[in-house]
């Protein structure tokens, strides 16, 4: 005689969507380049490297090395020495762009560090924090973590042409979400934001309330469940339709427009690699540019 198993109750937690910031910023901005970035592989290939991200990196790199220094050697000079050492001249013109960039760099973060305090260590540089909620799993790397008093203050360096205001400060998701996944790493308060920005100098800050880190946090989960529905959607229809491309003004700044011809047709020329130096700051570039 055949017994009926009583269905098993197996309380499984549903699986939590993993990602960080830029991943959920890359749907907001065209979900088919999400695909060509997370979903496709092999990764289609990119496009010509840009001089701005060549310059963001490598001041990124210097400042995060400069704290690795002994306090006596946190030097103004010895931070344009590691933005030398760290150079790599990809994207510029010519030669002669690429020097003049590098040399411009190595300004920026002299006089950047020439206003900080060597012996205040951070509490994390390059710090990667992370936050589990009952949807996702969401981690980053926070350029610098600094402790003022009791609190935690997560500091983001800019350095490109966008003049920055508080609106993005207040605005960014990939900061609130920061600053929340830093309470829960740390067990410390953390509300404020700052972005620095290295061409000129500006500090934007922005003060969060339980309220809007908890409207950001509403955002992260109303992104990722849009992104799980595209992935499960793709399992059954064509990837073009479950990451439909975008076409807009990022299209000419797009690292795989080559690959996607609703996109060649909105920008039909690439955008020169060198346009998004700061060379005129007063120009506003809205977007990626970082
Ligand atoms: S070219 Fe434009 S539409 Fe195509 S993937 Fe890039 S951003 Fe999206």
């Amino acid at each position: 005689m055949t017994q009926t198993q009583p269905a098993l109750d197996l309380d499984v937690p549903p699986r939590l969507f993993v990602c960080t910031p830029s991943r959920l910023a890359a749907w907001l901005d065209c979900p088919r380049r999400y695909r060509f970035v997370y979903v496709d592989r092999p990764t289609p290939p990119k496009g010509a490297p840009w001089a701005h991200n060549t310059v963001g990196a490598a001041v990124h790199l210097a400042l995060a090395c400069w704290w690795d220094l002994p306090v006596a050697g946190r030097t103004p000079a010895a931070a344009a020495k590691l933005l030398r050492d760290k150079w790599t001249p990809l994207g510029f013109r010519d030669d002669t762009q690429a020097d003049e960039w590098r040399e411009r760099a190595a300004g920026m973060v002299e006089r950047y560090v020439a206003r900080l305090d060597p012996a205040e260590q951070p509490v994390g540089v390059e710090r990667t924090v992370a936050l589990k909620t009952d949807r996702l799993a969401v981690s980053g790397r926070i350029d610098r973590l600094d402790r003022r008093g009791e609190e935690l203050v997560v500091v983001d360096y800019k350095t490109g042409r966008h003049v920055l205001s508080t609106d993005d400060a207040r605005g960014s998701l990939a900061l609130a979400l920061y600053a929340l996944a830093a309470q829960r790493t740390m067990r410390l308060p953390c509300t404020k934001v700052e972005l620095h920005h290295l061409p000129t100098g500006d500090v934007v800050q922005w003060e969060h309330t339980d309220a809007t880190l908890e409207r950001h946090l509403r955002r992260a989960h109303d992104i990722a469940d849009e992104v799980v529905a595209a992935h499960a959607a793709a399992a059954v229809i064509e990837l073009d339709d479950a990451f439909p491309p975008r076409p807009g003004r990022l299209c000419s700044w797009c690292d795989f427009a080559a690959h996607c011809p609703e996109g060649q047709a909105a920008a039909p020329q690439r955008t020169v690699s060198w346009a998004g130096l700061p060379d005129d700051i007063s120009s506003t570039v809205d977007g990626e540019i970082d």
